[in-house]
């Protein structure tokens, strides 16, 4: 069983570290949020008092944290982790970020003699709990390889994509189609509703036709329809409008950079930007069933 070091106890980060220590490993972690590293020391964690302390006598550190800049100061600022990680550590970084960023960050630590993978994932909080998530991994294929005994102590599925930022240009594809399902999935529910149909109803008959999609299947946007969502829960626990917001703006500058069309990933990635302008952007994405709300004539 291995050392893990562990940054970022969100939404995501918390469940994935306490599976690491069900799955036998010895975890470290750190965190900004004084209630994230409480419940991370429930969970059986020992607790350190910087991200670079997190990053020391471990052979695997994971970062799953907000954003770009988060995960490049985290690495990379005067006092970043890349002052003491050692050649034997693998750098894991979990979180969704630019494709470019993490090729920035992983060729400054290569250049240092430490490998990095991108290691972005998919399955959300509820995956993260039940230890189900996807790794959809970029990098050289030896370090990916290392990196699968812990990877798979807190998912299911592991994906090698390609090469370094692969992962993440792979996840931002899954994010865009998975915010046109759920606007599409929005609407046809609002449309159903608004001529009186029972939105359970609706949805099981979505299901076993052909508009069948993930959000139907396991993450209903309709508070009532499935238990345990966040739909049902005041839209709170599940993946934030702000995140998606974020990965769908990756999605566009990556779809910009290389000349892809992508005109339904600009316009949800249009919808749920003002979606978190107009003050929803804590609220889980699944939250874009209120935007897609009718009219009261
Ligand atoms: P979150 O906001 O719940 O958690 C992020 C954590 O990082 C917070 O606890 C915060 O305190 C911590 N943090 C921020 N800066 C830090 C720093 N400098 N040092 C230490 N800790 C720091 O976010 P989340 O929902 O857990 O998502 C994390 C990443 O995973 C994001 O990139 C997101 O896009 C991705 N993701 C989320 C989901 C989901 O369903 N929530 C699904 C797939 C991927």
């Amino acid at each position: 069983m291995a050392n893990v070091g562990f940054i970022g106890l969100g939404n995501m980060g918390g469940p994935m570290a306490a599976n690491l220590v069900k799955g036998g490993h010895k975890v470290q972690v750190f965190d900004l949020s004084e209630a994230a590293l409480s419940a991370a020391k429930e969970a059986g964690c020992s607790i350190v008092s910087s991200a670079t302390e997190a990053a020391t006598h471990v052979d695997f550190i994971v970062t799953m944290l907000p954003a770009d800049k988060h995960v490049k100061s985290v690495y990379l600022a005067d006092d970043g982790l890349i002052t003491v990680l050692s050649k034997d550590t693998l750098a894991i970084d979990c979180s969704t970020i630019s494709a470019e960023t993490a090729r920035f960050v992983g060729a400054a630590l290569k250049e240092k003699g430490i490998d990095f993978i991108d290691a972005p994932v998919s399955g959300g909080v509820g995956g993260a709990k039940a230890c189900t998530l996807t790794f959809i991994c970029g990098g050289e294929a030896g370090a990916v390889a290392r990196a699968r005994d812990v990877l798979q102590a807190m998912g299911k599925n592991i994906f090698h994509a390609g090469e370094m930022g692969a992962g993440q240009v792979a996840k931002i594809c899954n994010n865009m189609l998975l915010s046109v399902l759920m606007v599409g999935t929005s609407e046809a529910l609002q449309l159903g509703i608004a001529h009186g149909l029972d939105p359970k109803v609706l949805s099981q008959i979505m299901a076993a036709s052909s508009g069948s999609n993930w959000t139907l299947d396991v993450y209903n946007p309709c508070p009532g329809v499935m238990d345990n969502v966040p739909s049902s829960n005041g839209y709170q626990g599940g993946f934030l409008v702000d995140l998606m917001s974020k990965d769908l703006g990756l999605a566009q500058q990556a779809a910009l950079a290389s000349g892809a069309a992508t005109p339904m990933g600009a316009l949800t990635h249009n919808l749920y930007r003002s979606w978190s302008q107009l003050g929803h952007g804590r609220e889980d994405f699944s939250s874009i069933f209120n935007y897609v709300k009718p009219i009261s004539k």
